[in-house]
C-alpha cells in the first residue's frame, strides 16, 4: 500500500489495528525490556518536501534521546531523491529548526562524518553500484513496461473479486537476456524491480512485537507487489536509498512513525536479497489529526517556524513533543509536573516508556510548557527577554511612553501573566493607555457586579492618599473601616487603574504608572461612577 493510500484509508482513526492489512498478525507481548544496552547509532531522515512539522521533530528527538541517552550516534541525513517533491527551503528549515530546537547531529550534510555523504541526491554512484548487485544475483530485475500498460493493470487490479493490492504481473521478469539488451541498446525507458519473495518477512518491531504483513493476493490472477528500486530517472526510491544507507550508515535502530509500517516488510526483503541483518525497527504512534488539526486552526500551522514565530521557546515545543507518545516514570512525572529540559530527557529517555496507543495533541500543554519556560527565563535572563520585548512595545506605543526602563520593570514584575512575549502589549496596555472605561468589557462586567456607590466611596477615599509604599495598609485599613473584604477594594482600583484586566498587583500598577497618572484615573474614574450613579 503506497504511503498516499494508507493515510487516505485512515486519516482520523490511526491506531495499529486500523493501519495494517486485516490478516496481519499482530502479536500483543514484545520482549519486556527493550531498551537497548549498547551505544546506538539512530538516524533522523527527513524528506526537505516542506516545513519541518512537530510529528517529524518529534521523531528526530526520540532518534537523538535514544543516541544520547546510550552513549551512540545521532545522524542527519536528507532523502531528497524524489525531485519532483522537493520544496525551496525546505532543506535550510530542517537545519534551522533543529539548530533552534538544539538538537545537534553527530553526522550529518554541512557536519559531514565516516558514512557521508549524507544528502541522498549525492549518493547516486553508490546506490548504483548496490542495485548491480541485485540484478546481478536476480532478485531485482529491468522492468520496460509503458505507464500505460502499468495503468491498465493497476485498474484491472482493481476490478478483481476479491481486490488485489499488488497489480503488476512480472511480465518483464521473464525476459530473455537478448530482449533486454535489445531494449537497452534501443534507450528503452526503464525501472528497477525488487522480485519480492513469495512471503514478506515477518517485522520484528520493538514497540508492536511480530507484525505479518503480506499483500492481499487473487487467487485466480496473481500479481506481485515488486516493488520498484530505482525509477526510470535512474534515481533510487525511497525504499531502496532508505535501506542502502541504514546499512552502510551502521544505523542500529530506526524509530520512525507508523506510516512507514506498510513498509517495513520491503525494507526486510531488501536487506534480505543483499543478505544484510536489519536494524531493529520501532514505529511511532501518529498525533491524531483531528487534534492536530485543532492546533493548526487556533495557532496557525504546526510547523516548528510557525510555532517559533507564534512565540513558543524551543524548550516548550521539546517538553511537548516528547511527551507524545513518551511518558517519564511516575515519581519524575509527579516531580517536576513533566517540565523536562533536553538535558534531563537525555538520561531519562528509555524505549521502554513508549506508549503504544495515539498520542493526542493537547493544545494547552503546549501553552502551559511555553509559560513555564517563559518564567524560568525571566528569572535568570532578564534583559536578554527584555531586548526582544522592547522594540515590539515601542513599536506600538512609542519609546518615549514604552521606555526600555518601564518595559523591563513590567516584564520583571508581572511577567508572569504572559504565556509568550507576544501578549505583552495587549495584556499590559493600560501601563500605556488610559483606560475607555466605556469601550472595556472587563469594566462593563465589574460594573454590572458591584455596588457603585460603595465603588464610588472607596475611590474617593483613595483619591489623594493612594501610594505604591501605602497600597496594602490602605486597602486592610479600608476593609477594617468598611467592614468588607479587601476584595471588592482590589476589584474597584483595578477597575479604575487597569480597566478591570489583570496582570499587575495594585502597588506595582500604582508604580509603574507613577502618582500622577495614578491620581489622575482614581479621578477619572471617580467622575465615571458619578455619571452612573
Ligand atoms: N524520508 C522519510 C521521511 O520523510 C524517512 C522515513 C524513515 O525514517 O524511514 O519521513
Amino acid at each position: 500500500m503506497s504511503v498516499k493510500t494508507f493515510y487516505r484509508r485512515f486519516h482520523g482513526t490511526l491506531n495499529l489495528s486500523s493501519i495494517l492489512p486485516k490478516k496481519s498478525l499482530v502479536s500483543k507481548k514484545p520482549s519486556k525490556d527493550i531498551h537497548p544496552k549498547h551505544p546506538v547509532r539512530t538516524r533522523f531522515a527527513p524528506s526537505p518536501t516542506g516545513l519541518l512539522h512537530m510529528g517529524s521533530l518529534r521523531t528526530a528527538l526520540y532518534n537523538y534521546l535514544l543516541a544520547k541517552n546510550t552513549g551512540g550516534q545521532f545522524i542527519l541525513r536528507l532523502e531528497d531523491t524524489d525531485q519532483s517533491r522537493l520544496v525551496e527551503g525546505a532543506e535550510e528549515n530542517i537545519y534551522d529548526s533543529l539548530r533552534w530546537c538544539k538538537l545537534h547531529y553527530d553526522e550529518g550534510p554541512m557536519v559531514g562524518g565516516p558514512f557521508g555523504p549524507y544528502r541522498q541526491s549525492e549518493r547516486t554512484e553508490i546506490y548504483r553500484s548496490y542495485i548491480g548487485t541485485l540484478l546481478e544475483s536476480g532478485h531485482a530485475y529491468r522492468c520496460f513496461c509503458p505507464k500505460e500498460r502499468l495503468e491498465d493493470l493497476r485498474e484491472s487490479a482493481r476490478k478483481l473479486q476479491p481486490p488485489t493490492t499488488a497489480s503488476y504481473d512480472r511480465h518483464c521478469a521473464h525476459m530473455s537476456p537478448h530482449e533486454i539488451k535489445q531494449n537497452l541498446d534501443n534507450d528503452v525507458a526503464y525501472t528497477i524491480r525488487l522480485r519480492a519473495p513469495e512471503k514478506y518477512p515477518i517485522i520484528q518491531d520493538l514497540l508492536h512485537g511480530t507484525l505479518d504483513i503480506q499483500p492481499q493476493v487473487n487467487a485466480n490472477d496473481v500479481r506481485y507487489d515488486d516493488p520498484i528500486l530505482v525509477k526510470s530517472d535512474n534515481l533510487p526510491t525511497y525504499h531502496f536509498a532508505n535501506v542502502i544507507d541504514d546499512h552502510l550508515m551502521e544505523i542500529t535502530h530506526v524509530i520512525r512513525g507508523e506510516e512507514w509500517l506498510p513498509s517495513t516488510q520491503k525494507h526486510l526483503a531488501i536487506y534480505n536479497a543483499f543478505g544484510w541483518s536489519p536494524p531493529q525497527f520501532i514505529h511511532i504512534p501518529l498525533l491524531t489529526t483531528t487534534e492536530d488539526k485543532k492546533l493548526s486552526k487556533r495557532k496557525g500551522d504546526s510547523s516548528v517556524i510557525n510555532l517559533k514565530r507564534k512565540g513558543i521557546l524551543p524548550e516548550a515545543l521539546v517538553n511537548f513533543s516528547v511527551l507524545f507518545g513518551w511518558s517519564p516514570p511516575r515519581d519524575l512525572a509527579a516531580a517536576s509536573h513533566e517540565c523536562l529540559s533536553l538535558e534531563q530527557f537525555e538520561q531519562v529517555f528509555n524505549l521502554n516508556y513508549l506508549t503504544k496507543g495515539n498520542a493526542k495533541v493537547d493544545e494547552k500543554k503546549l501553552w502551559f510548557f511555553n509559560k513555564h519556560y517563559l518564567q524560568l527565563q525571566l528569572e535568570s535572563q532578564l534583559p536578554q527577554v527584555a531586548e526582544q520585548v522592547i522594540p515590539l512595545v515601542q513599536s506600538k506605543y512609542g519609546s518615549n511612553l514604552a521606555t526600555d526602563d518601564k518595559v523591563t520593570t513590567i516584564l520583571q514584575k508581572c511577567g508572569k501573566a504572559l504565556t509568550t512575549i507576544y501578549e505583552f502589549n495587549d495584556t499590559f496596555s493600560y501601563f500605556f493607555e488610559r483606560p475607555n472605561y466605556d469601550q472595556i468589557d472587563s469594566v462593563q462586567e465589574y460594573l454590572a457586579a458591584h455596588d457603585l456607590q460603595q465603588a464610588w466611596y472607596i475611590l474617593q477615599g483613595f483619591q489623594d492618599s493612594l501610594d505604591a509604599t501605602n497600597a496594602e495598609k490602605l486597602i486592610k485599613q479600608t476593609a477594617e473601616k468598611m467592614s468588607i473584604s479587601k476584595r471588592p477594594i482590589f476589584e474597584c482600583l483595578r477597575f479604575a487603574l487597569a480597566g478591570s484586566k489583570p496582570g499587575a498587583k495594585i502597588p506595582v500598577l500604582v508604580d509603574v504608572l507613577g502618582l500622577e497618572e495614578t491620581h489622575r484615573r482614581l479621578d477619572e474614574a471617580c467622575k465615571y461612577l458619578e455619571n452612573r450613579l
